[in-house]
């Protein structure tokens, strides 16, 4: 069954939940940080020099690697002791990544990488994001659905758009309407890129739903130097938001560095982003 929520013509009646219920998201929408929280002090570098630019922290807290023992930016270390379902595990990072979202007075977006860890993430949470490698999980969607705090669905890398809509749709029937989708490519033969941008899907999703759309170009490319015109290209297509990796040194990054930006070009591409939903 496809609900009203996401699908058919711009209606209100279609469109119910989405318009008449309290949503706390704010648009447009611009979530910075590093791809991996590594220390207090990279916060504070960080949402200190971005803070006043972004209306959502990010960071990872747990990460996942493509090989078991292999967990992203803890690559080659052990499970800390205080590891629990999610590889990488660092409760004592998701306080201090919660503490300083409390200072900066913006919400963090946490990802949500196992359901059984739902009760110990979430009094550190301001956002739950679904990672692209769970965009089908339906039992992690529903439970999400039944949160009240906001979801950010990531698209699966291999999601058509009629499968992502079926993931939104998961989320909304729980009752939790504040939602917002994570445009972060797909799998392509295209090789010059980690992953493909749809432009087109952020152009579609747009006409047919009433679901704010984030443009996530540095998964969405893998390549720092095209990371501002592709997210002004997502602006451009009807995006609410943008998602970029930041760090003061991408290159010494623990995890996804050649796709984050330095500290100055975010707020380049904010300054730009504004400038250009200005003009449309
Ligand atoms: C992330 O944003 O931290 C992340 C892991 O992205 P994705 O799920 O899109 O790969
Ligand atoms: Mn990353």
């Amino acid at each position: 069954m496809l609900y009203k929520n996401t699908f058919g013509p711009k209606q209100p009646d279609d469109m119910l939940a989405l318009t008449e219920s309290p949503r706390s998201l704010p648009v447009p929408i611009a979530i910075g940080g590093p791809c991996s929280i590594e220390s207090e002090e990279q916060m504070d570098r960080i949402f200190d020099a971005i803070g006043g630019h972004i209306t959502h922290m990010r960071g990872g807290v747990f990460r996942q690697g493509t090989y078991p023992g292999a967990q992203g930016s803890w690559v080659g270390e052990p499970w800390p002791a205080s590891a629990k379902f999610s590889p990488g595990w660092r409760m004592d990072l998701l306080k201090a990544y919660h503490v300083k979202s409390e200072e900066i007075g913006k919400p963090n977006v946490v990802e949500v990488l196992d359901l059984r860890d739902l009760d110990a993430i979430y009094p550190y949470a301001g956002v739950f994001q679904v990672g692209t490698r769970q965009a089908q999980h339906y039992a992690l969607l529903e439970e999400l659905g039944r949160q009240d705090k906001p979801v950010f669905l990531k698209r699966g890398t291999w999601q058509k758009l009629n499968e992502l809509l079926g993931s939104i749709e998961y989320i909304l029937k729980g009752g939790n309407t504040d939602v917002a989708v994570i445009e972060r490519g797909n799998v392509s033969f295209m090789d010059h890129v980690r992953w493909d941008l749809s432009m087109s899907l952020i152009a579609k999703l747009k006409q047919l739903t009433n679901v704010p759309v984030i443009v996530d170009a540095s998964h969405g490319t893998g390549d720092r130097s095209i990371v501002k015109p592709m997210t002004l290209a997502g602006v451009a297509a009807g995006a609410d938001g943008f998602l970029c990796e930041t760090h003061y040194d991408p290159d010494r990054s623990l995890s996804d560095g050649e796709q984050s930006i330095p500290l100055g070009e975010f707020v380049d591409i904010a300054e730009s982003v504004a400038r250009l939903r200005g003009a449309m």
